[in-house]
């Protein structure tokens, strides 16, 4: 029996799929960048047929490729060599919440917008938050070490996890499904999953973590003239509302007149443009926090630090507030192409490092529009550029050169190539520049020991070049 025939048999009717059209939507992902192909797409329904595939995969050396949401943007979730598709997205039930130990336990294909209802309906928060929330998938999530907007408060993805449910590439199943704060009996194996995209072992199941829902949420808004600007309103902010800062966001003023010019139904919230802005988020159970919020404001005004602001009157200028920092992807893509970094450095070598990498791309590129957003409160901001108008073709041939440019000037401040996106395809190779030969020789060493026949999303993440 051929191993194809062999993997339908363990999922049945409903879990695979041959059909070009029907598989069509798996191999395409968000920004186009990278097309998928395979012969067979499996999508199985429980913990024992993951692990029955993955022992049939091993013994016959067949690669395959897990999938969430298909919302990644390094290209890691696609069979880029023909390999077999698991999608996870069947595996989509929440196993149980336990409310007074504030934990969740959710199946790997839940996405996340699912595991943030499930855990406000016993009105407990999950705070990750991702604009992807509707499709991604916890195991995407973790398998990425997922983001986003309220990593300032709560940490990324890792932070989240209490335990995990893995199916090695031999099929054996880690049952490392606690609910534990504390776990000090030995490696924390959990955590070599995270952010592993994949390449280790095939998440099914994970044990969250939740936390009480804040009484009370305020986002303002504020005028500011330059990135230093934001880094020391967030140590002001930080300190006058005792840390209960939950999101904050740099927007440029490019970034905005992309959102007013191509996002309908948006407008400027302030009456006098300013070269750079702040959303803010304050969250916690304080009484008053929007008067607190805006006295931290006020005192910013004196010092210089803002030059104008406004804190939300009432849920609709909330969204209207987040709608500007959560569309700027949108109205760069609108406007035409553009190049991306996902980096992070030390939250204080924000403004120097945004003066000297903008100054770097600009003389190799000159005219390149710089849209550079982000999460300012933990270091990571979306690095980017647009074309000038009408040189689209001719700006994305530089692509290689620009990334060097940029990623160069993130190591001199000792920072990330990749903060929050992964490194899949897209940055695999970059690697070797930014990392010691030690590190990568110790990821080598654990894809071996996980993965001994390299059939865990091969190509994927661990470098195959030696130096750039
Ligand atoms: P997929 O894209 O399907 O897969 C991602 C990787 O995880 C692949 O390598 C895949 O092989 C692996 N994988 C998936 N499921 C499993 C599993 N069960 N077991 C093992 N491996 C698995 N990311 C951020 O961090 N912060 C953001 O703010 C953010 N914003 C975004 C906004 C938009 C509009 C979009 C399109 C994406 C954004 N992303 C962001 C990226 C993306 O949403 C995240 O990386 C997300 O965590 C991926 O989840 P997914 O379920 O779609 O995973
Ligand atoms: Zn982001």
């Amino acid at each position: 029996m051929s191993v194809y025939t062999r993997l339908k048999q363990v999922v049945g009717e409903k879990g695979f799929s041959e059909d070009p059209a029907d598989i069509a939507p798996y191999l395409k992902e968000w920004r186009g960048k990278y097309e998928g192909h395979t012969p067979l797409l499996l999508k199985p329904a429980s913990t024992d047929q993951v692990s029955a595939i993955l022992t049939i995969c091993h013994e016959t050396g067949t690669a395959l490729v897990p999938q969430g949401g298909n919302t990644g943007l390094v290209g890691g979730q696609l069979p880029l060599r023909g390999e077999v598709l698991l999608s996870l997205t069947r595996m989509n039930k929440i196993r149980g919440i336990d409310t007074a130990g504030m934990t969740l336990t959710a199946e790997a294909g839940v996405t996340l917008a699912g595991a943030q209802q499930a855990a406000a309906d016993v009105q407990l928060l999950f705070p990750l938050t991702l604009a992807s929330e509707g499709s991604c998938t916890i195991g995407g999530n973790i398998s990425t070490n997922a983001g986003g907007n309220h990593v300032l408060r709560y940490g990324m993805m890792r932070a989240l996890v209490l335990g995990l449910e893995v199916v090695l590439a031999d099929g054996r199943v880690l049952p490392m499904l606690k609910s534990l704060i504390k776990d000090n009996s030995g490696y924390d194996l959990k955590q070599i999953f995270v952010g592993a995209e994949g390449t280790l072992g095939v998440i099914t199941a994970a044990s969250l973590k939740l936390f009480p829902r804040p009484a009370q949420t305020v986002v303002a808004f504020a005028a500011i003239p330059d990135p230093q600007a934001a880094v020391m309103l967030l140590s002001l902010l930080q300190g006058e509302t005792g840390g209960m800062l939950s999101a904050y966001e740099l927007i440029p003023r490019f970034g905005m007149d992309l959102v007013l010019k191509h996002i309908p139904g948006t407008r400027d919230p302030l009456a006098v443009p300013s070269p750079w802005y702040v959303l803010i988020e304050v969250a916690g159970g304080a009484q008053n926090l929007d008067v607190l919020t805006a006295a931290a404001l006020e005192e910013a005004m004196g010092q210089g630090l803002i030059t104008d602001g406004l804190v939300a009157q009432n849920q609709a200028q909330v969204r209207e507030l987040w709608r500007i920092r959560e569309t700027i992807s949108e109205g760069q893509k609108r406007e035409g192409a553009s190049i991306k970094h996902d980096i992070s450095v030390p939250v204080t070598a924000i403004p120097a490092f945004v003066e000297k990498a903008t100054a770097a791309v600009l003389a190799a590129f000159p005219g390149a529009r710089p849209c550079s957003f982000g999460h300012a409160g933990d270091g990571n901001l979306h690095f980017n550029f647009n074309a000038p108008v009408g040189r689209d073709a001719e700006f994305l041939a530089q692509w290689d050169e620009i990334q060097l440019v940029v990623h160069d000037i993130v190591k001199e401040f000792a920072g990330s190539i990749s903060a929050e996106h992964g490194i899949g395809t897209m940055k695999r190779d970059l690697l070797p520049r930014y990392k010691s030969h030690e590190e990568l020789d110790a990821m080598r060493m654990l894809k071996q020991a996980f993965d001994p026949k390299n059939i865990l999303n091969p190509g994927k993440l661990v470098p195959t070049v030696k130096r750039l």
